[in-house]
């Protein structure tokens, strides 16, 4: 783990972002080797009202703790990079936390935090947070041209095809997750509209569809769309969307070259940025590039397909699993280390053909996936070997967290002397933060849109390692779910993806 005394002043730390497991902090410090990086730590449940402290998820043994929170970052670049494939997994470097600093750091971020985050605050009892590379930007900037990420939060890409299906439960195979999640969040004042993103058309690889969810996450982006231009974040509406690509070349650009002149007055012969959207030959939408790439890139396809390849036993039966092996050691069941779930990991891929689940079509690979399992419904589970029982139950914690993960695509305009390439290349950049650690690399992709060149990184973010404790409020959270929107809406919207 690295000791890094040039990242231990409160003021080069700007808030970035924050979900609900982790804040995100810039650099913005004086080093130019942390100008791409930024800071992630965990958050914890305020311990009172009172806002004088936090309850910690570090009770036990300081060295023990310290060795699990390293090896986190193992969870994201091994267990996830060995599914999805290493390029696409954001690295993390363990950093050590002196004591003072982080709560200096917590005092100094609080009034950024947005209210309905503050909950919960950053974990002070935390002695390791993670560097990461700033997957907002480009490792090299280019004079000129401004870096655009666009940060989406797909959750699940399934419909359930599980046999294990519960019967009352059979709504699952026709309306998806997110869709019926938003009348219980409707209900609880989370949400006050429902989105209109539905993750099966975005996970579908059809170009038409992937547009069509893109447009509704940007009418609708609750917590699943974020804008960043240069690593700031923008609010999303239509306009910003539009507006970032138009003038991405043109702010700084000391030599306007014809292109870019051409397309700034294409620009300024409109008052409504929406006019262009009718018009085909208008600007190069940045929706149009994201959809091109989401189509291109496997990692969509890989994302849905991993997530109900390792669900395929459905909560419900996961919970009985659960429940037998808790029955037969009423102490606790040990959450899975890194190097169990490495071997999870594994000998699902042992089980599966990868180049064959990414190009079956659905049927044949959900046809493949339950004959794989080695078991079916009508058997006697609690007879599984305990070991194959904690296997499948870790492998739903897997799914947990694709279901979970972020995908941040950043994309730049391409004026390099290469961007007539026609095929498709990766240019890879390097940046050595400390001597000895590890080095951070992004690999990058060119794609032509209408004639303009582009050039776009993609990378899951937010890969962390669900509980096994969590499996009770998973089959909770599951059944109220499907249980409010067949009481407010039942069964008679359309099939989610089937327009
Ligand atoms: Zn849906």
């Amino acid at each position: 783990m690295a000791t890094i005394l040039e990242l231990y002043r409160v003021d080069y730390w700007k808030y970035r972002a924050e979900g609900n497991a982790n804040i995100v902090l810039q650099y913005i410090g004086p080093h130019s080797r942390f100008r791409n990086t930024v800071l992630r730590l965990r958050k914890a449940d305020r311990l009172n009202d009172s806002g004088t402290g936090w309850e910690g998820t570090n009770s036990g043994d300081d060295t023990i703790t310290m060795k699990n929170l390293t090896k986190e970052s193992y969870f994201a670049t091994e267990v996830i990079g060995l599914l999805l494939g290493q390029d696409f997994v954001e690295q993390l470097i363990a950093v050590a936390l002196p004591p003072g600093f982080l709560s200096s750091l917590a005092l100094a971020m609080e009034p950024s935090r947005p209210e309905s985050r503050r909950q919960k605050g950053i974990d002070l009892a935390q002695s390791v947070g993670f560097l990461a590379l700033d997957h907002t930007r480009f490792i090299k900037p280019s004079p000129g041209q401004s870096d655009i990420a666009v940060e989406i939060k797909p959750k699940w890409g399934f419909l359930t095809k599980s046999a294990f299906l519960r019967k009352d439960q059979d709504i699952k195979r026709r309306k998806c997750r997110f869709c019926m999640y938003q009348h219980q969040k409707i209900k609880t004042g989370q949400e006050g509209t429902l989105s209109k993103y539905c993750p099966i058309d975005l996970f579908s690889g059809t170009e038409l569809l992937v547009q069509d969810a893109l447009d509704s996450l940007v009418d609708t982006p609750q917590n699943n769309l974020r804008l960043f231009v240069n690593g700031i974040q923008q609010p999303v509406s239509r306009e910003s969307m539009a507006q970032c690509l138009s003038e991405s070349s043109t702010s700084t650009s000391t030599q306007p070259d014809e292109q870019q002149q051409r397309r700034k007055s294409q620009w300024i012969e409109s008052d409504n940025p929406l006019d262009h959207e009718k018009d085909a030959s208008g600007p190069v939408r940045l929706t149009e590039v994201l959809t091109q790439i989401l189509v291109e890139s496997p990692l969509l396809r890989r994302l849905g397909r991993l997530q109900q390849a390792l669900d395929s036993l459905d909560v419900e039966t996961v919970h009985r699993l659960y429940t037998y092996l808790l029955e037969h050691d009423s102490a606790h069941l040990p959450e899975p280390t890194v190097e169990e779930f490495l071997e999870t990991a594994q000998a699902f891929m042992d089980r599966t053909d990868m180049n064959a689940m990414m190009t079956e079509d659905q049927e044949t690979f959900e046809t493949h996936n339950a004959a794989g399992l080695g078991f079916e419904p009508e058997d006697d589970l609690e007879e599984l070997p305990e070991s194959l029982q904690l296997h499948f139950i870790r492998e739903f914690l897997l799914s947990a967290t694709l279901k979970d993960c972020s995908i941040l695509v950043t994309i730049r305009r391409d004026t390099s002397s290469a961007a007539v390439a026609t095929t498709a290349s990766i240019i890879s950049s390097r940046l050595e933060v400390d001597e000895g650690s590890p080095e951070f690399h992004e690999a990058c992709h060119q794609i032509k849109v209408k004639e303009e060149m582009f050039v776009y990184k993609i990378t899951c973010i937010d890969l962390d390692p669900k509980k096994m404790t969590s499996v009770p409020m998973y089959l909770k959270k599951d059944r109220t779910i499907v249980d409010h929107y067949l009481a407010t809406v039942g069964d008679r919207e359309a099939t989610c993806g089937a327009n």
